[in-house]
């Protein structure tokens, strides 16, 4: 099984929800919302071999983290991962437009820099400008869009771009999510949970569901899915 976007440093108990999810023998991005949030968050999972820690910069607090983006460009040299990145145009946070699009700017272009990085991307409300920026920063690395909410037009554009999918229970739970997961190229598509937030703190039942929710879009048995998201696992990391 595969989470590749889970914050298992906001589980109520960071340390058991690492231990727990190590068991399970799943595959788990584990994404970060500050800069100053990876060191710990990395080390707890470093005897873990199934588990990545991301350094990311999450939009919704931009505004109240821009200034640990010289961090966030120290630790890139220590992970290939990077999320939670983004934009987020929800009516809450347009204000930070501009400070999102800055901070969200930099680090594509330090990602750049490095050789280009794994990216697991949050764009909800702002899919359009999250793909405008990817199109100007193509040396950015493997664009990974989390939960994409975007139109048809917009999730057009992702796929020409080269984007790939994490696909959890709530857009599995609504008719456009998963008409959308059915447009996606099946070699592209990832699941993921994003807990404890969207699905409890349950990886591995929401993992199922989710597989089983996507193998019925597939018309595949959920072997089959397991098998296919594996193999692109496999592909991405390589
Ligand atoms: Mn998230």
């Amino acid at each position: 099984m595969i989470d590749f976007h889970c914050h298992l440093d906001l589980f109520k108990n960071p340390i058991d929800a690492i231990s727990c999810a190590d068991k399970s023998g799943a595959y788990i991005l584990s994404v970060t919302n500050t800069p100053k949030a990876y060191p710990t968050t990395a080390r707890l999972a470093k005897n873990c071999k199934r588990i990545r820690t991301a350094v990311g910069l999450h939009p919704q607090i931009a505004h109240l983290r821009q200034s640990e983006l010289p961090l966030f460009d120290h630790l890139l040299d220590e992970t290939n991962y990077v999320g939670e990145i983004g934009l987020d145009g929800g009516k809450d946070y347009s204000k930070f437009v501009e400070i999102q699009a800055s901070v969200f700017s930099s680090i594509l272009k330090k990602c750049a820099e490095k050789g280009g990085k794994i990216l697991s991307i949050h764009s909800r409300h702002a899919a359009s400008k999250v793909l405008d920026h990817l199109e100007k920063n193509p040396n950015s690395g493997t664009p990974i869009l989390h939960w994409f909410s975007g139109s048809v037009s917009e999730l057009n554009r992702a796929i020409d771009l080269g984007c790939w999918f994490s696909i959890g229970e709530p857009m599995l739970r609504s008719s456009k999510g998963r008409a959308h997961i059915a447009k996606m190229p099946q070699c592209r598509v990832l699941t993921e949970t994003d807990a404890p937030f969207a699905s409890g703190e349950d990886i591995v039942k929401s993992l199922k569901h989710t597989i089983e929710a996507l193998g019925h879009i597939w018309n595949i048995s959920s072997i089959e899915t397991e098998k296919k998201l594996n193999n692109n696992l496999r592909f991405l990391v390589k």
